[in-house]
């Protein structure tokens, strides 16, 4: 689709181009390409305004940079003097700022442009350009831990397999990830992680092939009764009721899986009614500690950044301490110093939790830091598996799914003057 719209602005050739996120979402190979396309429209005279999370992705294509926090450009001027400014990259590069950050690019036309549309005018800027606010990572909190009984895998997948017409979105895969292990799964778009994500889940029916969770088959189970059995899961795109606080927000998520209530204790406000509030509050107050989001408990979820409200759909999925936990591009949307946040994040769920983590995820530094291993997928089959230096140099994985482009391959990654 983004390929599509930029192809079309190619065509169009207009005076002006505003670009949303070019990287949003996209395997390393498809952002390099789209990088060419940009450049060449830019090259036909048009000036571009690209918003992006990724740093190193903007400055790439960028010769003006924009740096926006809390709706005021914090930094403005050349790409390169902006290497400049260890102030302004400690916000967005996570070192010890406390504030998060997004930024706004601007790249000049190769013919002359005029003088409003070449330096763009940051009361331009689109209205999503908005700071976010970056939980607190570094508070250990006391959740209960959730464990396997024997040391047999968590999660084991065998034989995999679903078509949608003519193709295989999903051919053959088995997979066992052990208690305690973090997976990243990597491919190119359209590769069927997500779809091996609904397999597992039970949103989309096998044709064939089977689902243990903690040795036990849940193959044929609703994706409800699948969660009831320690299945936890992410989506791409978290929708979370925007006029709910955050912590009404968790305490609904976790009423789903407490016992049913008894009416007649609700209406009377019995001892055993208030037990369960109890319960509920307790859980609302651990997992806010866990995930380090006590300073906007109270806010609304419409209140947030995307990055924010990534953590709180994250402490969603924990609210029943599942054994399993699935994330699906948990960086996606979310500004770079958040996506870094991630990581850390990711390691003390394992941590606290003891389930084992299934990660779907584009940005290289974030998965390779975070996983013990990678699986490469390809056409709805593992290309290859291992450690991430065995995955990433693998010919296949190098020409279909991650290109040459460093900046794009590392497009959360600290970035040092050349
Ligand atoms: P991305 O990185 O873009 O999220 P992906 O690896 O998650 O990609 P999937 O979304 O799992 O890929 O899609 C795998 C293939 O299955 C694609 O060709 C897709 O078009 C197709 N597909 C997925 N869901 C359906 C569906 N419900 N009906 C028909 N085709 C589908």
């Amino acid at each position: 689709q983004q390929m599509l719209a930029i192809g079309m602005a190619f065509l169009i050739e207009p005076k002006l181009l505003v670009i949303d996120e070019l990287s949003l979402g996209l395997a390393p190979v498809i952002v390099e390409q789209l990088l060419g396309i940009v450049r060449a429209i830019r090259d036909q005279g048009t000036t571009i305004i690209l918003v992006e999370q990724s740093v190193n992705v903007a400055l790439t294509l960028a010769e003006t940079a924009y740096f926006m926090e809390k709706g005021e450009i914090r930094f403005h001027g050349p790409t390169a003097e902006l290497l400049e400014r260890p102030d302004v990259l400690r916000s967005v590069f996570l070192e010890g700022a406390q504030k998060g950050m997004e930024v706004i690019s601007g790249t000049a036309p190769a013919e002359p442009a005029p003088a409003e549309a070449t330096d763009a005018d940051p009361s331009a800027a689109p209205a999503d350009v908005v700071a976010g606010v970056v939980a607190d990572l570094t508070v250990d909190a006391p959740v209960g831990a959730a464990g396997p009984d024997d040391a047999g895998p968590m999660l084991e997948i065998e034989g995999l397999s679903v078509r949608f017409g003519g193709i295989r979105a999903v051919d053959d895969v088995s997979l066992a990830v052990a208690p305690g292990e973090i997976v990243g799964l990597i491919g190119p778009n359209g590769a069927g992680k997500t779809t091996l994500f609904d397999l597992i889940s039970g949103f989309t029916s096998a044709d064939a092939g089977r689902v243990r969770i903690a040795g036990r088959d849940v193959t044929g189970l609703t994706p409800d009764a699948r969660a009831r059995g320690g299945l936890g899961r992410s989506f791409q795109d978290a929708r979370l009721f925007p006029a709910l606080t955050v912590e009404d927000t968790i305490a609904v998520a976790l009423e789903r899986f407490v016992q049913v209530r008894d009416p007649f204790n609700a209406a009377l406000r019995l001892p055993a009614q208030q037990d369960c509030e109890f319960e509920v509050a307790a859980r609302v107050d651990e997992l806010i500690e866990l995930m380090g989001i006590e300073s906007f408990r109270s806010k609304f979820v419409h209140e947030l950044s995307t990055g924010s409200r990534r953590v709180v759909d994250l402490a969603c999925v924990l609210a029943h301490r599942p054994a399993v936990v699935l994330l699906d591009e948990p960086s996606s949307g979310i500004a770079q110093r958040e996506a870094e946040a991630l990581g850390p994040l990711i390691r003390r769920i394992r941590d606290t939790l003891g389930a084992c983590v299934l990660l779907i995820e584009h940005d290289m530094p974030l998965v390779t830091g975070v996983s013990d291993r990678l699986v490469a997928l390809e056409q709805g089959h593992i290309v290859t598996m291992g450690s991430a230096d065995e995955v990433l140099n693998h010919p296949q994985v190098v020409a279909s799914y991650l290109g040459t482009t460093t900046e794009v391959i590392s497009r959360s990654g600290a970035r040092t003057k050349t």
